[in-house]
């Protein structure tokens, strides 16, 4: 990391402290091959291979980069496609001039701009098959990157302010979640951390979400003195859920959760839900998840976390079978095979009729923690942000990291 930084300040490129630098590993679902690395915006980019040759790349060039045995081949095109210089190495750098950002492209599979250095190399630690990416960005970016991607059409700043500051918590809390692969996020589902700069160049508040990220410079949730876990939801419904209830266990932070009302996302779409899905596809998810094989006659009911509306556990009956399941493996089962846009929330009943199952709840998300409808609603009203954080964390004490 220490040679990472030097070469920024070296190329002048913008400086990450070392507290501040993120690292994501992109494209993980997709066992690269090849990758070609063009500039986005900006004047140019710099191609480092070792420590030796150096190459500055303008507009219109790319860098086409495939995996050749334990090696990569670079090869440099100009802007009429023509090969201009090739070169094997076992490891590529990417640096941005000035605030440069880079477009990487994954041939036929998908184009990302990114902000921040890019490494590329041919032995990743933990799959040999496929090539190692890295993009070692600002943290500070980032949260801005995924406030853009969470509050899409919410102008008001104080809502855009505490949902910075949780992001930025999430991501002190949660950083260096992928050490042993050599990165601190991935770009799945699983992190859902940074997805680009497209939703950023994308969203008509950009200079409303930087004006929130440097204003809480910084600034996270505490719990005595630790980062808490910094979970958001998009709606919480009316009440939020813990942890404990949607995930079960206990949590790294020690913070104790609490259910909080929350009256000010009722006027979401997402307060009151009704979806419906084929009951024999929904079966068929679960036989999958469990690995068993259910029959037509197979019934479901819900067991609710105490005296919440959240499931806690679905309970499974067919041929004199009993199998149970927490509420959070039934929505995964049903989301990775169906879709996720069925079970939207952890609150939810159940109800067959004829071929088809009736889902209705409340909330859109996991609805733990802050809920974005609420906090924007809250925003509108003129609270400030350090007050709608303290409404859905009110044990919390805020800090600089
Ligand atoms: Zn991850
Ligand atoms: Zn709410």
């Amino acid at each position: 990391m220490m040679h990472l930084i030097a070469t920024c300040l070296l190329l002048s490129a913008p400086i990450a402290s070392p507290k501040e630098a993120l690292r994501v590993g992109l494209f993980r679902l997709f066992q690269p091959q090849q990758l070609n690395v063009r500039l986005a915006t900006g004047e140019a980019f710099f191609l480092s291979v070792g420590n030796l040759n150096q190459a500055r790349i303008q507009a219109g060039e790319m860098v086409r980069i495939r995996k050749t045995g334990r090696q990569l081949t670079l090869s440099i095109m100009d802007a009429y496609g023509r090969l201009k210089q090739t070169t094997m190495a076992q490891e590529a750098r990417f640096t941005p001039a000035e605030a440069a950002t880079l477009e990487v492209n994954l041939p036929k599979k998908m184009t990302r701009v990114v902000r921040g250095v890019l490494l590329v190399s041919a032995a990743a630690p933990t799959s040999r098959q496929a090539l190692q990416i890295i993009l070692q960005t600002d943290r500070e970016a980032a949260v801005a990157a995924v406030v853009a991607a969470e509050m899409s059409g919410v102008e008001a700043l104080e809502s855009l302010k505490a949902l910075a500051v949780v992001v930025r918590t999430f991501m002190v809390a949660n950083a260096h979640r992928h050490a042993k692969e050599g990165f601190d996020f991935c770009d799945t589902t699983h992190c859902q951390v940074y997805r680009g700069e497209d939703d950023v160049q994308a969203s008509t508040a950009a200079p409303r979400i930087a004006t929130a990220v440097q204003s809480t410079h910084a600034e996270i949730l505490q719990f005595h003195h630790r980062a808490i876990e910094g979970h958001y939801t998009a709606v919480c419904g009316g009440l939020t859920a813990t942890p404990e209830m949607v995930w079960g266990g206990a949590t790294h932070s020690g913070y104790p959760y609490q259910a909080v009302a929350c009256q000010w996302c009722a006027a979401s779409r997402y307060t009151k839900w009704e979806r419906q899905a084929d009951a024999a596809s929904v079966l068929a998810a679960l036989s999958a998840a469990l690995q068993m094989q259910l029959s037509s006659a197979t019934e479901l009911s819900t067991v609710n976390y105490r005296a919440s509306a959240v499931v806690q556990a679905v309970i499974i009956k067919d041929r004199g079978r009993r199998v149970v399941v927490s509420g959070d493996e039934f929505r995964r089962a049903i989301g990775r095979r169906i879709g996720w846009n069925r079970v939207l929330s952890p609150t939810f009943t159940l109800e067959r009729r004829a071929e088809a199952l009736i889902f209705r709840g409340r909330g859109f998300g996991s609805q733990v923690g802050l809920c974005v409808a609420g906090a924007a609603a809250q925003a509108a009203a003129g609270r400030s942000y350090k007050e709608i954080l303290k409404f859905y964390y009110p044990q919390t004490e805020m800090d600089s990291d």
